[in-house]
C-alpha cells in the first residue's frame, strides 16, 4: 500500500511540501469559529473530515461521521487499519487530479477546506500511557562516556534489552505550546547539600514517538511480527529535559521531575502506510538478541531529522541533522518488549524512541551531547553561545522522508522556553 506514487492533487502542493496527496496524515484542528474536529492535510490545505463525511463524500466506508466530530482521534484510530486505509484511499480519490466531484463545487470547498494558516492544531490524541525508550546506541554511548566510564559506556544490559521507563502523559502537549523553565532540586558536584531553583540546564531531546492504534488485554504479548499491526503512526517528539535536576534525582529509580515538565509533539500523525516506501534495514545487532526480540524484515525508517534553535527576534539556526534510521532497537522490538510481560496497551498510548543521535557530532540529538557537557558551546549568529537552552529560545524540530521525488514529511514541532514562574 502507500497509494499511487504518481498521483497528483487538484489542490496545489509545492515541491518542498511535507504533505503531498500520498501522505494523508491525521490531526485535530480548531477553526477560527472555534469548531474542533478531525482533519487531514494536502499541501497547505486542511481538510475537515466531519464536513467531508456530512456531504456524503465518505459514504460506503462504514465510518460514522460522528467519529470525526471529536476532540481527539482515539475513536477513529480504534476503528483499525482497514478503516483507516479505506479512508486514505477515498481521500486520495476525491482530491486526485481527475476527480471533479468536489473540485467543481466551490460552495462545498468553502465548508470542507481551509488554509492551514487559519486553523490552530490541537493535541491529536488523548495519551493514556507514555513510555520513553533509550534506543539510540550513539546517544547511550555518549551519555555513558560523559557520566560514567568511557571504557564501559554502555551498561551490560543495553544490547539485550530495549531500555525504557514509564513517563507521564499529562504534560505531553502539542507544538506551539510554550514551556516554563522548570524549578527543582539540583546539587553541584562540589556542594555538600542540594539547592532549589530554576534549572540551569534545560535541554531538548530529538525523538520520534509512535502511537498505538490497537489495544491488548492484560496478560497478552505482542510479537515483533505483529507489532506494526498495533501501531497507527508516528510524530516528532521533543522530550524536554532538565539535565541538572536529572543528574541529582535519577539514581536509583531513573528519570522523574527532570523529564515530565513538558514533552511536545508535532500535530499531524503520519501513518505507517505513508512511511512504507522509506523502510530501511537497521544496524546489525551483536550479540544476538533473545528470541522474543528477533524479527523479520526491515523495521527502521529513513526519516531525516533537523533541530533548530531560534533566539528571540533572531533567525533560526540548525544545531543538529540526524536520522531515525540510526535506531539500534526498532519499534517492533520496542513494542514486543513493552508487552512481553503481559503489560496491556491502549489506543492512543505514546512511545518515545529516546534521543536520536547519529555517529557524528553534527548529528547528536541533544545539547548535552552537541555542547559535550558544556565544554563545546555552540556559537549563535548573534554572537551569543549556547550550552543548553536559554529563556525565550524557540526549539524547532522538522522531519521528512525523501525517495525518488516522493517527500513525506512530519511538518514541525516547535516550543518556546519561557522564564521560570515566580
Ligand atoms: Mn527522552
Amino acid at each position: 500500500m502507500g497509494g499511487d506514487r504518481l498521483l497528483t492533487s487538484w489542490i496545489e502542493v509545492k515541491s518542498e511540501s511535507d504533505f503531498p496527496i500520498q501522505n494523508i496524515p491525521f490531526g485535530i484542528f480548531k477553526s477560527p469559529g472555534g469548531k474542533v474536529g478531525a482533519a487531514t492535510r494536502i499541501g497547505d490545505t486542511v481538510i475537515n473530515l466531519y464536513a467531508l463525511a456530512r456531504h456524503g463524500f465518505l459514504d460506503g466506508l462504514e465510518i460514522e461521521a460522528e467519529v470525526f466530530h471529536r476532540h481527539t482521534l482515539n475513536d477513529f484510530i480504534a476503528l483499525g487499519k482497514p478503516a483507516c486505509r479505506a479512508l486514505r484511499n477515498r481521500i486520495a480519490e476525491i482530491f486526485g487530479n481527475d476527480n471533479s466531484a468536489l473540485r467543481e463545487h466551490p460552495e462545498l470547498q468553502s465548508e470542507i477546506m481551509i488554509s492551514h494558516e487559519m486553523v490552530q492544531m490541537l493535541m491529536p490524541v488523548q495519551v493514556g500511557d507514555y513510555t520513553d525508550f533509550y534506543s539510540s546506541i550513539e546517544h547511550a554511548t555518549n551519555v555513558g562516556i560523559m557520566f560514567r566510564d568511557p571504557a564501559n559506556a554502555l551498561l551490560p544490559n543495553w544490547k539485550h534489552i530495549p531500555v525504557g521507563y514509564h513517563g507521564r502523559s499529562s504534560s505531553i502537549v502539542v507544538s506551539g505550546t510554550g514551556i516554563h523553565r522548570p524549578k527543582g532540586q539540583t546539587k553541584a558536584d562540589n556542594a555538600e547539600l542540594p539547592e532549589f531553583g530554576p534549572s540551569k540546564q534545560v535541554d531538548f531531546e530529538l525523538e520520534m514517538a509512535f502511537i498505538t492504534g490497537k489495544k491488548t488485554e492484560l496478560g497478552q504479548s505482542v510479537s515483533t511480527a505483529n507489532a506494526e499491526d498495533h501501531i497507527f503512526g508516528m510524530v516528532l517528539f521533543n522530550d524536554l529535559s532538565a539535565r541538572d535536576i536529572q543528574k541529582w534525582e535519577y539514581v536509583p529509580l531513573g528519570p522523574f521531575l527532570a523529564k515530565n515538565f513538558g514533552s511536545v509533539v508535532s500535530p499531524w500523525i503520519i501513518t505507517m502506510d505513508a512511511l512504507e516506501p522509506f523502510r530501511v534495514p537497521g544496524p546489525g545487532q551483536e550479540p544476538e538478541v533473545l528470541p522474543y526480540l528477533r524479527f523479520e524484515g526491515d523495521h527502521n525508517f529513513d526519516i531525516q531529522l533537523d533541530v533548530f534553535i531560534q533566539p528571540e527576534n533572531q533567525p533560526q539556526q540548525r544545531v543538529c541533522h540526524s536520522n531515525y534510521k540510526y535506531m539500534y532497537w526498532n519499534l517492533a522490538q520496542q513494542l514486543a518488549h513493552q508487552t512481553v510481560n503481559g503489560c496491556n496497551i491502549n489506543v492512543g498510548d505514546m512511545y518515545g524512541s529516546g534521543t536520536i543521535s547519529g555517529p557524528t557530532p553534527d548529528s547528536f540529538g541533544s545539547m548535552l551531547e552537541i555542547a559535550w557537557k558544556g565544554t563545546k558551546p555552540v556559537k549563535m549568529a548573534d554572537g551569543s553561545e549556547r550550552k543548553f537552552i536559554n529563556d525565550n529560545d524557540t526549539i524547532i524540530m522538522r522531519g521528512y522522508c525523501m525517495r525518488d521525488n516522493l517527500r513525506i514529511g512530519f511538518g514541525e514541532v516547535k516550543t518556546k522556553i519561557l522564564p521560570a514562574t515566580q
